[in-house]
């Protein structure tokens, strides 16, 4: 079977970023932001930064926390609508699993994240806002103008600052400008 793991960003467009990548999420974490440790975590599990696995993090954190607001009780499950990077993302941060039977994927081209309680059947829809959505295919196009360029060339230096620049945003926005959480067949969620 094809895998497409970067459906949303062409994330190995960035592998001549990835020597500069540094943590400089010096934000504390608050509201569903991670530690700076989740996202090195994250890198070594994914195997580069991309914005597709960042997505996945934030998607991840925020169901977890709206879904334990809403009283979801039991062991959680998710179900994500895309076969690409966002899913590594939400293992890391959600806790579920490919390997623990908590996560299921479709590859439906839907940056959709569906999580699920099992004990009280209750779940929250995560997706990303358009403004996330527009700083990921942001982060994807100065990756790939910079990739043409020789690799010590000042312009190639300077786009890859800018990918890192929209990289720390995407961790570090607060929820509300990164994803948009619903509870299914109920209210919104006021985050
Ligand atoms: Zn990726």
């Amino acid at each position: 079977m094809a895998i497409n793991y970067c459906k949303i960003v062409p994330c190995v467009a960035f592998a001549g970023v990835m020597s500069l990548t540094v943590s400089c999420n010096s934000v504390l974490a608050t509201d569903s932001m991670a530690a700076p440790a989740l996202y090195s975590q994250l890198e070594e599990f994914h195997g580069h930064v991309c914005a597709g696995s960042i997505f996945g993090v934030r998607l991840g954190l925020a169901a977890k926390e709206a879904l334990k607001a809403a009283g979801g009780t039991g062991k959680f499950t998710a179900r994500y609508y895309d076969l690409s990077c966002p899913v590594d993302g939400i293992q890391v941060a959600a806790g579920t699993t490919y390997g623990n039977k908590a996560l299921n994927v479709q590859d439906r081209d839907e940056h959709r994240l569906v999580l699920t309680a099992e004990g009280n059947k209750r779940s929250v829809e995560a997706r990303l806002t358009k403004k996330a959505e527009e700083m990921g295919i942001a982060s994807r196009d100065l990756g790939k103008k910079a990739r043409v360029l020789s690799v010590k060339a000042p312009e190639r230096v300077a786009l890859e600052r800018e990918v890192e620049d929209i990289f720390a945003w995407l961790r570090s926005a607060p929820t509300d400008e990164v994803v948009i959480v619903t509870t299914l067949n109920s209210k919104k969620v006021n985050r």
